[in-house]
Order: structure tokens, then sequence, then C-alpha cells
């Protein structure tokens, strides 16, 4: 933490020892009992969180049982909340029962009460209920929270009232919420963060601003709140307990943690953070790695970038580039980007490094790699293969570049005969119609198309019984991990390769251009594929 974040009261009370230095990992709780609340609180504790938030919005018991419970497990950190349903809560209370609620909740406890700025300011009296409530702790301790809570949108005060809440004396901590309606919503709840230490949390709702929750620590704000499972969340896109300890790497996160993504929309399904943070974790590299979704909405991708690299303190490592942004962020890097993702149009790695930044294609080289050992040859023995590739896409792009690369005999078959002959006439290659694709003679058919993708897994890009003669049937999609075409394959006793061995090694590649170091693929592999089939729920 850096002294010159504070606000002038919040160093005061450094220096009285009254602020704690360390961000909570709070799950919020919607509790109507105390068995409720004790039942899942302990799951919380188990799951590794550092702090229960109590939603007491619809509590149907006396506060004093309440109060009674906290203090029977004192050790723990408890944020007791009555939220009012101006500010997205359930209690239809009014400010002074609400605050009386939490007052005797906390009665000789030393628990956080959180506590709504605007009903904080209209009723002064209802915060002395409050202070007062926790007011005998010994060493004294500010307990009050005060938040505000904004559904519409990102305020336009936003700045002024976060101000505003952390130079009152006499506040242990502020939060400030409002509703991301695209990502570039959330770098105001960064900067706050960012400027007021733990005097501050500030959270953009939504799949949109799910960095603001994750990062929360490596600002060192008060506290991020996650949500034991995605159906008992109490805020939009408020991440899983699980997903934060395990995924985003809650315990090893700190102020010098690296930033790592993936940039596209969808990324809500990307298996990118799984892997990544696998990878991090085993070679105990400082990084976290998310899905960052940027919509494609005019210069989405390039405003995106532009105010990452205005913001160094994010440490911003590298992001994978995927639908539909890699022409964008091949624009974008401009000089930066290498010759293979300027010949391919398409950059799907870029490395922010000592203020540098650096675009390529790890596609390619991927598709090419796992054709080869799928085919139990080095790339070099390629040349002279007959290939016919479905689809004419950003995919059927990288892997033609790489079968033209090896002197391949390749034909493509695509939906839009135009956009297919184009893309054969840059590679050599022959284009034909999509209704020709049954009749096909290629020793290799390369399924580049979306279609069998979760979750319309039954659908397949190729007739049945169209794969006779073939020697491999290699599909780009790798979820679900066999596809209705592998599937065909298989009844024809065609030899199968899924997409899923690509995406490993075009991800194994941006690691090590990122950090230097060859991370194990095979694992890598058995654990996507699990998560995989998890997802599926299927019986692969
Ligand atoms: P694009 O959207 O760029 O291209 C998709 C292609 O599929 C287009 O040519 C499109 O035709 C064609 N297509 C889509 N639906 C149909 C259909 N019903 N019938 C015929 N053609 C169809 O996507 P990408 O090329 O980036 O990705 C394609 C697939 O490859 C995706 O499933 C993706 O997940 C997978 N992929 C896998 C990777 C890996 O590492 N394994 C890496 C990259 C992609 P049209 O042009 O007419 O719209």
């Amino acid at each position: 933490m850096k002294w010159a974040f504070y606000t002038r009261s919040q160093v005061t009370w450094r220096r009285l020892g009254l602020v704690y230095d360390m961000t909570f990992l709070a799950v919020s709780i919607h509790a109507d009992t105390v068995d409720q609340l004790d039942a899942e609180a302990r799951r919380a504790w188990a799951g590794g969180a550092d702090a229960v938030e109590v939603r007491a919005d619809r509590f149907r018991e006396p506060p004093a049982l309440l109060a009674a419970y906290l203090r029977t497990h004192h050790e723990r950190t408890w944020i007791v909340t009555c939220r009012s349903r101006a500010e997205g809560g359930r209690s239809t209370g009014e400010a002074l029962e609400r605050a009386t609620f939490l007052a005797d909740a906390a009665q000789g406890t030393r628990a956080y009460i959180d506590f709504e700025l605007a009903d904080w300011r209209r009723y002064a009296d209802v915060c002395k209920l409050i202070e007062h409530a926790t007011a005998g702790l010994t060493p004294p301790e500010r307990r009050l929270i005060l938040s505000t809570h904004d559904f519409e949108g990102l305020p336009k005060n936003l700045a002024d009232v976060a101000n505003e809440m952390v130079a009152l004396p006499g506040i242990a901590a502020s939060k400030t919420v409002y509703p991301a309606n695209h990502i570039g919503d959330s770098f105001d709840a960064l900067d706050l963060m960012h400027e007021h230490g733990e005097a501050l949390t500030a959270i953009a709702m939504g799949e949109d601003g799910l960095w603001t929750r994750a990062l929360a620590k490596k600002f060192g704000s008060f506290a991020t709140y996650c949500t034991l499972s995605a159906e008992s969340a109490t805020a939009p896109g408020q991440i899983t307990l699980d997903k934060m300890v395990n995924c985003y790497r809650w315990a090893n996160l700190d102020a010098a943690t690296s930033v790592f993504g993936v940039i596209g929309d969808p990324v809500g399904h990307s298996k990118g953070p799984l892997l990544f943070s696998r990878w991090f974790a085993e070679f105990e590299i400082n990084a976290i790695y998310l899905p960052l979704r940027v919509r494609p909405i005019g210069d989405g991708a390039q405003r995106f970038l532009d105010a990452c690299v205005k913001r160094p303190w994010l440490d911003l490592g590298g992001l994978s580039v995927t639908l539909p942004h890699k022409t964008a962020a091949l624009a974008w890097a401009g000089e930066g980007a290498d010759r293979i993702s300027q010949q391919l149009g398409a950059v799907n790695t870029l490395s922010f490094q000592e203020n540098v930044v650096k675009g390529t294609n790890t596609d390619c080289h991927a598709a090419v790699a796992s054709l080869a050992e799928a085919l139990d040859c080095p790339p070099s023995q390629l040349t002279g293969l007959t290939v016919d590739v479905l689809g004419a896409g950003g995919a059927a792009r990288a892997v033609l570049y790489g079968l033209s690369m090896f002197g391949c005999d390749v034909t493509i078959f695509g939906r839009s005969l135009d956009k297919a002959r184009r893309l054969a006439d840059e590679h050599g290659a022959r284009a034909a119609g999509w209704e020709d694709r049954a009749g096909r003679k290629g020793e290799v058919l390369i399924n580049c198309t979306s279609v069998g993708l979760w979750p319309r897994v039954n659908e397949s890009p190729m007739p049945q019984d169209a794969l006779d003669g073939c020697r491999l049937v290699f599909d780009l999609v790798y979820h679900p991990l066999q596809t209705q075409l592998l599937r065909q394959a298989d009844q024809a006793g065609v030899q199968t390769l899924n997409g899923l061995d690509m995406f490993i090694r075009q991800a194994a590649m941006q690691f090590e251009l990122w950090t230097s170091k060859a991370p194990d693929r095979g694992r890598a592999y058995r654990i996507v594929a699990d998560e995989i089939r998890r997802y599926a729920g299927s019986s692969e």
C-alpha cells in the first residue's frame, strides 16, 4: 500500500492502528434466520472466505439472536447490512427501522455495519445508533461502512460521491456500486480503487465489470463481494467463491500482480482463465488471467486497449484476443504486429512488455502442429497432403496459412463462395460451393466452421456417409470434445482429432511468449477436457 493514496482521515487512522491492511474476500449471504446463516457461513469459511456479508434484508428473527450468534463467532469477520429496496435490496423498512435493527444486531459484536450513504445523510441520528453499537470495542475500531448503489448506469457524480465518503471521519470504509453497460464503464471503478486503496471498494456490476471484483485485492480495497453459487448471487456479475479462490487466485494476489486476460465477445465460456491460472500457479508467477468481455460496438476494442495502456498501474502483461476483435487488434498493434499476423490479417496475442506492444498469431502454428502430430509426422512431411477445409472465416484463414506454408493441396468449401474464393486465391488453394462438400476427395477434412459447437451439439457440417476414403477428420470445435462430425467419422472408421489440442497449443505458445516458460500441455489437456465434460454434463 502507498501512503500517497490515503485521504487525510485514513492516514490518521492508520497511525492510530484503526485501519486494516488487507482486502476481505466477503461472501454475501441473504439470511432470513440464524440457522440458515450458520449453514451458509460454514460453507463460506470452508471455501476460503475471509468475511461474510450478512444480507439481513428480510431477517425473520429478533436482531438480538443475530447479535448472539455473531458474538459466538467473534473470531470471524462479519459485515451486516439491511439493504433498502431503493438500493437494490429487499428490505421495505424505513431508514430508522433498518438502522435500529443493524445497531441491535451489532450490539457487543465486532461486526462491520454497512449502511446506505443516502440515508446516513438524511438521518444523522440513525448513524449515532450504529456508532453506539460498536462504541465499546477495545481497542476502538471503526465499524461503519457507507455505501451507494446505483442501478441505472455509471453515475455522473461517481468520483464526487466517492471522494466525499472516503473523506468522512469515523468511517471504516466506503463502497460504491453501479452497473457497467460495457467494459469502458468499469475503468471509473478501477481508477477510484487505485486512488483510494483500502478506503474504498468500487464495483462495476455485471459481466462487463467482472474485473473490478477480481482486482479489488490488487488495489488493497477494503473488500470484494462474491457468492456461494451463481443462483444465490445478491448482485449481478458476482463471482462465485470457488472461482475467486481457485481460478482468480485470491490468495496469491497483491499490488504487484500482473494482469492477463482474453478479450472478445462472448468470453464467458472461455477455458483460458482455467488454463492460464493453473500455469501461473505451477510456475509460481504472480499473475491473474481474466475473461474481459469487450463488445464490438464501434471501435470498442481500440478504446478498451487505449484505456488499458493509459493505466500502467494495471500491470497489464498480455491479452489473448478472440472473436470478433482479431482484426481490430492487428490494426491497434500497428507496427508491433509481426509478419505472420500481418499476413493472416489477425492478431490473437498481444504482449505488453516495458511499454512495448507486440502482436502475433499462435493459431496457425498450433493448427499445423496438432495436425502433424495426429498424422504422426513432422510438419515438413505434410507437403502434398490433400486437405478439404470447411468454412472461410478467421480460423480457416489461420489453418490455410499454415497448410499452404507446408505445401498442402487444399480445397475450401464455403457457405459464401465469394469469400471462399478470395481466401483460396490468397493461399494458392481451390474454392468450392458449400453444396459440393459431400463430393470431397481429400485425405484430411478440417472443420473450421462453428457448426456443432455447444449448445447445438447435434448439428454437423457434413452429411451422413460423406467421409468415405478420409484418413483423418479434424474438428476445430472442442466444446463438446466429441462433436457430431467426429461421431460420424468414428462410425465410418476414420481417425478423429478434436480442437482441444490446438487450443492448448496456441495458449501454451502465448504463455511462453509472456513468461518464457513452457507449460505441460498434457496435464492442461486433461484439466480442460474434464471441465468441458463437467460443463456439458456429457458422458464422453
Ligand atoms: P468465424 O466466424 O470467423 O468463421 C466461421 C465460419 O463458419 C464462416 O466461414 C461461416 O460462414 C462458417 N459457418 C458458420 N455457420 C455455418 C453454417 N451453419 N453452415 C456453413 N458455414 C457456416 O469463426 P472462426 O473462424 O474464428 O471460428 C470457427 C470455429 O473454430 C469456432 O467454432 C471456433 O470455436 C473454432 N476455433 C477453434 C480454435 C482452436 O484452437 N481449436 C481456434 C479458433 C477457432 P460465413 O462466412 O458465410 O458466415
